[in-house]
């Protein structure tokens, strides 16, 4: 019989990580795709944070997508930035209101809780999650989304972090950042 024990746990989480957004009295007036987009556009950087980012992010179709954004803009929650080489292009940024709900919301304190009382062993989990993630994108042929400072184009200089994709430097603290260009550090270029 195959075993389920992966997917049976990620499922658990997940209902529980739904379970505990429903009560949010913040939650009442959002829905929960339109959280998954404003945390990711909270999480992405620069070059990641455009409609077909968040669409191709959360997997779903852009019509759904384009609604949720939307709603999002109209609660005054993001607001969009035309591209400063591409004027027919917009970026996605969260405003002040925003910010300060993903950070009331985001991550669950339940998570944070049980992941601070494993110790060290609960940053092995994240490291052995994201190494699942990248396995499972690399495998899925989908698009590879990751952590900046994992990246293989990730350069750190004496005058600061670059990415050697774009050549272009990167603001402090973007390391932490999602990137839709990320790629695997054994991935071929
Ligand atoms: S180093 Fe990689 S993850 Fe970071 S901005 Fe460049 S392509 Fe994206």
């Amino acid at each position: 019989m195959t075993d389920t024990t992966l997917y049976d746990y990620l499922e658990r989480i997940a209902s529980l990580m739904r379970a505990w957004a429903r009560e949010q009295p913040q939650m009442a007036d959002l829905q929960p795709i339109q959280l998954s987009a404003l945390n990711y556009l909270a999480r992405c950087n620069r070059y990641s944070n455009t409609p077909l980012a968040v669409t191709d992010f959360l997997g779903l179709t852009k019509g759904t997508v384009s609604q949720s954004l939307k709603a999002l803009e109209a609660k005054g929650l993001i607001e969009k930035r035309p591209d400063a080489r591409d004027r027919r292009s917009v970026h996605l940024e969260l405003t002040h209101e925003g910010r300060g709900l993903i950070d009331a919301l985001v991550p669950p304190a339940f998570l944070r809780l049980a992941q601070e009382s494993m110790g060290a062993r609960g940053e092995l989990l994240i490291e052995l999650l994201r190494e699942l993630l990248g396995t499972v994108q690399r495998q899925e042929d989908v698009p590879g989304f990751g952590l900046c400072r994992t990246c293989r184009y990730h350069q750190k200089r004496e005058d600061g972090a670059h990415c050697g994709l774009t050549g272009e430097p990167l603001e402090a603290g973007a390391g932490e950042l999602i990137c839709r260009e990320h790629a695997e550090p054994d991935q071929a270029a």
